[in-house]
């Protein structure tokens, strides 16, 4: 008999008397999944996820008369197999929490209280506020007359914790109501990834899986502390360890996962391209004496490698300028970043098979990297010149076939003014050794957030409606669903889910225009300026989280209404409060405050960095008047709705026609259906994207969603823990988007024929006639056969060694951090010479600032602790606010353990309480002795743990792609305090 983990467990429950939950109270009447078990006591289980980070671990709920008794890891979850950290294991904790929100709270302006408020108060005054703001400032036309269809005096930010269902909804209502500013924390997170991946490979998230890290040969964490971010994936790494393999940790602070690495190569903030330049550069000379270590098959046909390039081009090391060719001063003119034309080609690209053309990328690529020799990358980063030489040859190993190195990385390698390139290095490297597409290799950005991706790709950020990349709003001047091209159907079938019978040459009016960028920055300076006039935070927390947060507290006082969406009062709802330094008699914002419930209290699915959805259970009823948001956004469009009935005019319309028949209370499984959408024929559910259509006849809230509610269930329900693939894709777990491929770019793992270059470990092979493993990425016959290349989402179907479309250069280059004290060694352009500011407070001298700081985050508390610094367990394994510095540092600050700090950036200035440890060392490079401090950002002024914040230190300023802030290197100065 085989016996599944969970059946083992109970077993050993029933012979031990121990608790162990033996039913499950959940009937699913809905559809299939999970099948349940017979209940057999009053205690009884729901599965939910955890709430946190990325990972997404499954959680089991012991439920008893509508409270939850107990909680626990979920030993069936491939992911997790029953472990939890210990902010899951904490979770319990939520539910029993005193200080939880059970009432609407509405703070009128120039007033110093708080006032309790009924939901049927507070709904139709904050419809009233949003349409009255949306009336006065709504613009038909922009100023060359096209339509628009927009306000750009409202803004939402947040979230990445509720469910996909709840961002879908929020998603569908914010574009009705033509509001332009959304943006989530992805932005700030890691949306550098998103760029860089999409460039190199074409899709922004994880290649591969938390489960697949088990098979790799050798993991690089570059930029990440994924033994205390992200704690349970770490056990795969552990794992693979214990088969074998090769562990590297690249980062500023000796954490836990150093402790557990093989090689720990420490560098310096802010270095991490000229790091992995010099691995390049390694692996391009060894390539050269020992091509046999090498799968020189992969680099040639799987990469624009042999693609020739303008012979016009050229780089820093022809420029010496640290710049590209076509640098016009503000920007590039790409002319000569063009690829020269053969018409003969398929894809009408001249190509050197040899590589060994000088204009080809091959060898464009080794002229770039060149100077990144061992010498001056030890002298810029100042990692140890031996520790440097055996990373280089331990990851290089993992180019030879049959091998498989992953590259992980989190916020840490994202957040800088150079974030893009950053990762877009990592991307180059994995293509060189030919690691993506196959089993235990892969681009592994991790998002920090349990629905972090879920959330951005329901359309939370401004480019972006649901189903991202493809289906982005349209800009000014696309007036025409042609505009879409190839996608045409993607967004044809959302407008029928958002507008069913309307002429979509109407509705797609309805969705508002882009006229500039809406991300994150401009939102606030937006605030600041005092046009955007009405801020909605849903679960977000930016008077912590975001750079110069001080500045942000102050700038929340231009607004004239703001509503805060959350668990507990948190430091963005009170910024009027005395105890954010205000006066409320002179702030005339109003303010909402609305209860929310907790994940444990409410349904739906969410999606963790590994793109797999699952599905989340009630465990218990929120407190009091506390909602979910998906209630919540229900109540507000219908009253918006019915304040805009009758209407007729363009703007009106795209709300008075917006379809909203999801019940009162709404229905979760009708919001997860018309996200899958529907053959509007017969009324069926689609099985996959692949049957949606442009003549209106489908409809599909977001096509990366169509194919997890079909006619079969609710594939996100799914707990099936058979492996036939024997490397961990359990592909009954779940579902993953897109079509449940486990594994992206897959058909990079095979041959030109189709068989795997790793028989051990195959993600998918052609067998008689027909792909078998893992959902292929492309269901064409194998390369040979069909002229069809693996990265699908790139134009020619190859990855981008070369990437031309990013403003910033198509090879990454080594520029310094915004603030630096030291000067730029390879080249005299000291910083991104395309970095964007929105700082007022200017730039801090080193002369004042001399000492490098870094941020990270404790196992603890999550990102702005607004909900872990609740919690009594977690305040008390972290109970303080600390700044991380050096023995060195310390001894020549007179600073001792325990001491107060002070720390002052050019932006603010904080206390901390001293850590003096040995995990940090000052660097030496360039002759020069440089101090590195490091501080977590989870704390704020609220909370039973309190203290300073952080990012009160940090600046506005961000990399060219995507405005990511640089959060992780910056300079500061301290003293005792
Ligand atoms: S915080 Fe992350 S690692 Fe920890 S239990 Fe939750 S999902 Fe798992």
């Amino acid at each position: 008999m085989g016996l599944n983990r969970r059946d083992f467990i109970k077993l050993g429950g029933a012979g031990t008397g121990g608790l162990l939950l033996f039913g499950i109270v959940e009937t699913d009447k809905t559809l299939g999944f999970p099948a349940p078990i017979a209940l057999k006591k009053k205690i009884g289980e729901r599965t939910t996820v955890c709430p946190y980070c990325g990972v997404g671990c499954s959680v089991i709920m012991a439920v008893e008369n509508g409270r939850i008794t107990n909680m626990e890891g979920d030993p069936d979850s491939p992911i997790n197999e029953g472990s939890l950290c210990s902010k899951g294991a904490s979770l319990f904790q939520v539910t029993k929490s005193k200080d939880r929100l059970t009432r609407p709270r509405w703070r009128r302006g120039g007033t110093s209280q708080w006032k309790e408020a009924g939901w049927d108060e507070v709904i139709p005054a904050l419809a009233s506020r949003i349409k009255k703001t949306r009336d006065a400032t709504f613009a038909v036309k922009d100023q060359e007359g096209n339509i628009v269809n927009r306000t750009e005096a409202i803004a939402s930010l947040g979230s990445v914790f509720p469910n996909s269902e709840e961002a879908y909804l929020m998603s569908k209502m914010l574009r009705a109501l033509g509001i332009v500013y959304i943006e989530n924390e992805a932005r700030i997170c890691v949306s550098s990834a998103v760029a860089a991946d999409g460039e190199t490979v074409g899709r922004g998230p994880m290649s591969n899986h938390w489960i697949d890290l088990g098979n790799t040969d050798c993991v690089m964490i570059i930029g990440g502390n994924i033994a205390e971010s992200f704690p349970v994936a770490f056990k795969w790494v552990t794992r693979a360890r214990c088969k074998g393999a090769k562990m590297i940790h690249v980062d500023p602070r000796f954490t836990r996962t150093s402790a557990k690495s093989d090689l720990y190569a420490r560098i310096r903030p802010g270095t991490d391209i000229a790091f992995v330049g010099g691995i390049i550069r390694y692996v391009l000379e060894d390539m050269e004496a020992h091509p046999g270590n090498y799968n020189l098959t992969y680099v040639k046909e799987y990469t624009n490698a042999s693609f020739l390039v303008h012979p016009d081009f050229a780089g820093p090391s022809d420029t010496l300028n640290g710049l590209f060719s076509g640098w016009k001063g503000g920007g590039y003119d790409k002319k000569s970043w063009a690829y020269q034309a053969d018409p003969a080609q398929p894809d009408k690209i001249k190509k050197d098979p040899t590589l060994t053309d000088r204009h080809c990328v091959f060898q464009l690529l080794k002229k770039h990297f060149a100077r990144y020799d061992h010498d001056k990358v030890v002298e810029i980063t100042g990692v140890d010149r031996g520790t440097y030489q055996e990373v280089c040859r331990t990851y290089a190993a993992t180019g030879q076939k049959g091998k498989a190195g992953a590259i992980v990385f989190s916020s840490s390698a994202c957040q800088r003014s150079t974030g893009t390139q950053t990762v877009r290095s990592f991307g180059i490297l994995q293509l060189l050794l030919g690691n993506m597409g196959v089993a235990g290799g892969g681009l592994n950005g991790i998002t920090g957030a349990v629905n972090g991706l879920g959330c951005t790709l329901q359309g939370l950020v401004n480019h972006w409606l649901p189903g991202a990349g493809s289906v982005r709003p349209p800009a000014g001047k696309e007036q025409a669903l042609s505009a879409y091209g190839a996608n045409k159907a993607r967004l044809a079938s959302l407008l029928k889910a958002w507008y069913g019978d309307a002429d979509p040459k109407i509705s797609y009016h309805y969705i508002p225009k882009r006229g500039g960028d809406y991300s994150w920055q401009p939102l606030f300076k937006g605030i600041r300026d005092g046009k955007i006039k009405g801020l909605i935070c849903w679960g977000i927390n930016p008077v912590v989280s975001g750079p110069h947060s001080g500045s942000i507290q102050k700038d929340l006082q231009k607004l004239d209404w703001m509503v805060v969406i959350d668990l507990w009062e948190t430091e963005t709802a009170a910024f009027w409060k005395p105890e954010a330094g205000a006066n409320p008699k002179e702030i005339q914002t109003e303010v909402f405050l609305l209860p929310a419930a907790h994940s444990l209290e409410k349904e739906g699915s969410v999606c963790n960095s590994s793109r797999w959805n699952q599905w989340r259970y009630a465990g218990a009823a929120p407190p009091g008047d506390a909602r979910s948001d998906l209630w919540i956004i229900n109540k507000l469009a219908l009253k918006l709705k019915e304040l805009y009935a009758g209407e007729t005019d363009l703007n009106s319309a795209a709300v008075a026609h917006l379809t909203w028949d999801y019940g009162d209370p709404p229905d979760v499984y009708a919001v997860t259906k018309e996200m899958n959408g529907y053959d509007l024929k017969n009324g069926s559910l689609l099985n996959g994207p692949g049957s949606l259509k442009d003549d209106g006849t489908t409809s599909c809230g977001n096509w990366l969603w169509c194919g997890m509610f079909t006619e079969a269930g609710n594939k996100a329900k799914k707990r099936e823990t058979e492996d036939p693939s024997g490397i961990g894709l359990f592909p009954g777990w779940g579902w993953a988007w897109p079509v449940n491929r486990r594994i992206m770019y897959n058909r990079a793992s095979v041959d030109l024929d189709g068989a795997p270059w790793d028989p051990q470990h195959p993600v998918i092979g052609w067998r008689d006639g027909k792909w078998v493993g893992d959902v292929p990425d492309g269901n064409w016959p194998p390369t040979r056969t069909s002229g069809k290349y693996p990265f699908i989402m790139k134009p020619q179907g190859r990855a981008h060694l070369f990437g031309p479309g990013r403003p910033d250069g198509p090879f990454p280059e080594h520029y310094e951090p915004w603030e630096s004290s030291l000067s730029n060694l390879l080249s005299p352009q000291q910083n991104n010479p395309l970095l964007k500011s929105w700082e007022a407070a200017g730039r801090g001298r080193p002369s004042e600032y001399p000492i490098i700081a870094t941020t990270h985050r404790v196992v603890e508390h999550l990102h702005t602790g607004a909900i872990t610094r609740r919690l009594p367990w977690m305040v008390e394994m972290m109970p303080e606010m600390f700044i991380e510095l050096s023995r060195e540092l310390a001894g020549e600050k007179g600073i001792k353990g325990g001491d107060p700090v002070i720390i002052e950036s050019a932006r603010g200035r904080i206390r901390a309480k001293a850590i003096v440890t040995a995990r940090l060392k000052p660097y030496r490079t360039n002759g020069t002795m440089v101090h590195c401090v490091s501080l977590p950002w989870n704390w704020g002024y609220m909370g039973l743990s309190k203290g300073d914040s952080t990012n009160q230190l940090t600046a506005r300023i961000g990399d060219p792609n995507t405005g990511i802030p640089e959060f992780r290197a910056f300079l500061c100065n301290v003293r005792r305090g």
